[in-house]
């Protein structure tokens, strides 16, 4: 992907006049120089990587999201460029959890990677078509299911919660738990080696469950076409660790 800095320094000034409190009186001075104008992935660029590249380039989106050193992108100039096509480099399902903003984790842009997101980031009909559209269609390397420490869907299922529909959505949760039997301690919420077994087993029977029942997907893994990875988001420290 190639990228280039504006070299215009642009100084945003915005003064507050505040007559009748002439000592708040100030100027402000934002120093935009060094925007990051970052171009988006062409179809060529999309078309020369591997997975692996994928991966990587998400674990060093990662590194710099742990960092506090994520890019600063003119969105702008993005939506612009991208509105006619897209050519993303992956497919990311997470959870709906406000506390996991993909993009960011991974340090991505507009047209850089797809993301579906369902409550508890299991795999169901409309998903794996998602997942089939991304990366046999639209060319996309990499799926990676991304669980979350602390997620309250996985909380729900093991305490065996019942309201509305998410009732019957927590059953595609149940077989991670039912086979989640290491943790010592309760078999409640309120222990955190359950939760945190419960989550990675979640992650895992999502992946197994894409190479059961697409054929285009495990065809395609199978060619090295693609890779299909899981990781989990580490709430603490924003460290995506891979499984
Ligand atoms: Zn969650």
């Amino acid at each position: 992907m190639k990228k280039q800095f504006l070299t215009i320094t642009s100084i945003m000034t915005m003064s507050i006049n505040l007559a009748a409190h002439q000592d708040l009186f100030q100027t402000i001075e934002i120093n935009r120089d060094r925007i990051l104008v970052e171009e988006i992935l062409t179809e060529a660029e999309q078309a020369s990587l591997t997975p692996l590249d994928v991966l990587n380039s998400l674990a060093a989106g990662n590194e710099r999201f742990v960092g506090n050193d994520l890019t600063a992108r003119d969105h702008s100039f993005q939506v612009r460029e991208s509105a006619d096509s897209q050519f993303p480099k992956a497919i990311v399902l997470s959870c709906v959890d406000s506390r996991v903003p993909v993009e960011d984790v991974f340090d991505k842009g507009i047209g850089d990677i797809f993301v579906a997101r369902v409550a508890g980031n299991f795999i169901n009909d409309d998903i794996l078509g998602s997942m089939e559209f991304a990366t046999k269609v639209s060319g996309a390397k990499l799926i990676l299911v991304l669980g979350h420490e602390n997620c309250g869907a996985i909380h729900a299922a093991i305490d065996g919660a019942e309201l509305g529909h998410i009732t019957k959505m927590l059953e595609n949760i149940m077989p991670a738990v039912e086979i989640s039997t290491i943790a010592n301690g309760p078999r409640s919420s309120k222990n955190r080696l359950l939760v945190h077994e419960v989550v990675e087993n979640n992650v895992r029977n999502a992946l197994q469950k894409i190479k059961k029942e697409s054929s285009i997907l495990s065809t395609m893994f199978e060619k090295g076409e693609i890779d299909i990875k899981g990781a989990v988001y580490d709430m603490d420290t924003g460290v995506v660790i891979f499984l």
